[in-house]
């Protein structure tokens, strides 16, 4: 019996598995002949962080990575895509393309055998197919999602199949199961001890209210904060494995409430509870050591204030994240409950429901914590009402047929929505094969050791494809890191250029004066001063104003240590406004100082020498008049460019009012328009990006490509 169960386990797994990873093939299917989403022979990836990871694993692969250049070879994901890179033959796009596909695709394991452990595989297996492909779960693990969501829940999910198991039949392994699971799971993603401490109140509650006399519970109690302690990763899996061997020999039985009592001692010393501490305080708990005498208290721009993730959620929104539809989410609830009654073990999917369900308040990207449970609740609900209809059937052979076609239909209505979501939910990769080619030509012009200026959104793959370093990436943007990048985007060349050299000399200063004090105190952290304050101070003022309007004289820069390179994307006019709002305020007083005006548009249309601009903008090319709204403006300059034939850059300009203020450009190989203030059409991004007017003084083309320019500084 128990073979046969298992056999029928591994036919189940094996099925969803497949199902799992097809389904997800319908993107490649779909994008096979899109030629700018291919890089090297394969798909690009379709998530900005994946960079990151790759970048890591890139260094693990060459062995070598440059100080301070913030590549996280330490990382788990990193790691882990190393070593399949080493073990796989498959190309390094490959691989990190097609590894969440498949690796989240595991998901489906823990979900069979916890049905298996309850015994009844086959509502497992239904729910295997609705949470592998559940909307917001098939979003985080799409092929090209290369993030570390692709392990985040197949690892609480095999959590909870140990301790379901453990509860239901009372045996050592499955204690070994959840101290190694720990350890992997917080290897995999260090924020994991949230579910973890969840999982232990639970079990902990359940030993002291119902269970005070089996020993078992406390075993369990004591192996999972043996696994949680504060040490390193290494030392806890040591520890998990010996005290599996001790309670195999049963030498710790009699003891085991001193062993409890030493694991919670172990754990508070270790520092066990830092991570909920750091997490209410909000800050690290190394104490600071304070480097700078001075320092000047400057407020930047919140990025909080440009993230609209943030805030409430419709519930149908969150309904479908989870279950594919709001009735199928109120469904999972109900089934969630009934299951609950028959199997009260399923309590311990209370954690992840719970995780889940914080998305309503704390943003989407908690949903997929509750995809498996809810998958749980809806196939069970089908396997209720199946065995419910069993009692009204006339009994025989179509007696079961009927229900198998009710379970059949029943679980195709729900993936439905799911699988209509995957096929439209199409993605772009982060960047188009052109701009790659631009990177892996700076690649060999470039030294690692070089920086690349641009907006932070760009810096992963910036740094992956080109192997240099940079100031804002997609871990590095607060509004003190985004205000330099701002303002020299949004900057006359002479300022920007002289910021830039300013900004990179500081930042790699900075790395060493850290460096120097970790070595005399290892245990501290240090906390430097903006960059921009440490300069304001160093020139003489008291006013980061001041300092800013200094940097139109000739003021002396520090040394040219190495080069640094502007790479300006065209993708980036899409966020200009946003780039520029980071450096629209008065450091000093955090009041916005200017207000840049910048539209941009590709919907036009022409009517008796009046351009209709979309969104209430026209432009009278006769009179030249610009109306926004209801208020018309003269025009200053009408500029149009144009590659021709040989692909040569042409510029033409129509002056109309030289005391305007507004400019209009028609970037005609863009097919877009640019309306935009004197501010804006000064600015570097633009004068360099729009115009190729570069000063010759301080700067040089490397690579001017229609969909990115790249320039290096001279100074
Ligand atoms: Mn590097």
């Amino acid at each position: 019996m128990e073979k046969l169960e298992e056999k029928k386990a591994y036919i189940y797994i094996a099925l969803a598995f497949i199902f799992s990873v097809l389904v997800r093939l319908i993107w490649v299917y779909q994008f096979k002949d899109v030629g700018s989403f291919m890089w090297n022979g394969q798909f690009m990836i379709n998530t900005n962080d994946g960079y990151f990871w790759a970048e890591g694993a890139r260094d693990l692969l060459s062995g070598v990575h440059q100080p301070h250049d913030l590549s996280p070879v330490g990382t788990a994901a990193s790691q882990l895509t190393f070593i399949l890179a080493k073990i796989l033959p498959f190309s390094f796009e490959s691989i990190i393309f097609y590894m969440p596909s498949l690796i989240s695709s595991l998901l489906v394991i823990p979900m069979v055998l916890i049905a298996k452990s309850l015994g009844r595989i086959e509502f497992g297996f239904i729910a295997a197919l609705l949470a592998s492909i559940a909307w917001s779960y098939y979003n985080r693990t799409m092929v090209g999602y290369y993030d570390t969501d692709m392990l985040n829940i197949v690892f609480p999910t095999f959590m909870l199949w140990a301790l379901v198991s453990a509860f239901r039949i009372n045996e050592d392994k499955y204690i070994l199961f959840a101290g190694l699971e720990i350890v992997a799971y917080r290897w995999w993603y260090p924020q994991s001890y949230s579910l973890e401490f969840a999982f232990f109140g639970l079990i902990l509650l359940y030993a002291l209210v119902y269970n005070r006399k089996n020993i078992y519970y406390y075993k369990l109690l004591a192996m999972m904060l043996f696994a949680m302690m504060g040490l390193p990763d290494l030392v806890r899996l040591a520890a998990v494995i010996i005290v599996y061997v001790l309670y195999k020999s049963k030498k710790l039985d009699t003891y085991m409430y001193y062993v409890l009592g030493f694991a919670i001692i172990l754990f508070l010393f270790t520092g066990g509870f830092n991570p909920i501490w750091g997490q209410l305080k909000g800050y690290v708990f190394k104490d600071s050591i304070k480097v700078t005498k001075d320092a000047l208290s400057l407020h930047f721009f919140s990025v909080m204030q440009t993230v609209r993730e943030a805030g409430k959620i419709p519930f149908e929104t969150f309904a479908n994240r989870i279950s594919g539809h709001t009735i199928t989410f109120i469904l999972s609830i109900v089934g969630y409950i009934l299951m609950v009654f028959r199997y009260r073990v399923m309590l311990l999917g209370l954690p992840m429901l719970g995780l889940g369900f914080l998305a309503y308040v704390g943003g989407l990207r908690f949903t997929i914590y509750a995809v498996p449970i809810c998958a749980f609740g809806i196939s069970y609900l089908l396997f209720f009402i199946s065995d419910y209809l069993k009692k009204f059937l006339v009994e025989g052979k179509s007696n079961l047929y009927i229900r198998t076609i009710f379970i059949l239909l029943g679980t195709f209505a729900f993936l439905y929505p799911n699988i209509k979501h995957v096929i439209g939910y199409k993605v772009p990769t982060v960047f188009s094969k052109q701009e790659v080619s631009v990177l892996d030509k700076l690649k060999h012009i470039a030294k690692r050791e070089d920086y690349v200026i641009s907006w932070w959104d760009y810096g992963f793959p910036i740094r992956y494809y080109a192997d240099v370093k940079t100031l804002g990436d997609g871990g590095k943007h607060t509004g003190e890191d985004n205000f330099p990048l701002s303002y020299m985007l949004t900057s006359p060349q002479l300022e920007a250029s002289k910021l830039a050299r300013l900004d990179v000399e500081y930042t790699e200063k900075d790395f060493k004066i850290i460096d120097e004090n970790l070595e005399k105190s290892a245990d501290k952290q240090v906390k430097l001063q903006p960059t921009i304050a440490q300069m304001t101070l160093d020139y003489g003022f008291k006013d980061t104003n001041d300092f800013l309007i200094a940097l139109k004289t000739d003021i002396k820069l520090p040394k040219k240590t190495r080069d640094i390179y502007f790479y300006l994307p065209f993708r980036m006019m899409n966020i200009f406004p946003t780039v520029a709002m980071f450096s629209n305020l008065d450091l000093m007083s955090g009041n916005t100082i200017r207000r840049p005006f910048f539209y941009k548009t590709n919907r036009f249309r022409e009517k008796n020498g009046i351009i209709n601009l979309a969104n209430g903008v026209y432009f009278n090319q006769k009179k030249g008049l610009i109306k926004i709204g209801k208020q018309e403006v003269p025009v200053r300059n009408f500029y149009i460019t144009v590659y021709d034939k040989n692909k040569k850059f042409i510029r033409q300009r129509k002056v109309f009012n030289e005391k305007a203020n507004i400019s209009i450009i028609y970037m005609k190989s863009y097919n877009t328009f640019l309306v935009l203030d004197n501010a804006m059409l000064n600015s570097l991004y633009i004068q360099l990006f729009v115009f190729d007017n570069y000063d010759k003084n301080i700067l040089a083309p490397v690579i001017l490509n229609p969909s990115v320019k790249v320039y290096k500084l001279k100074i």
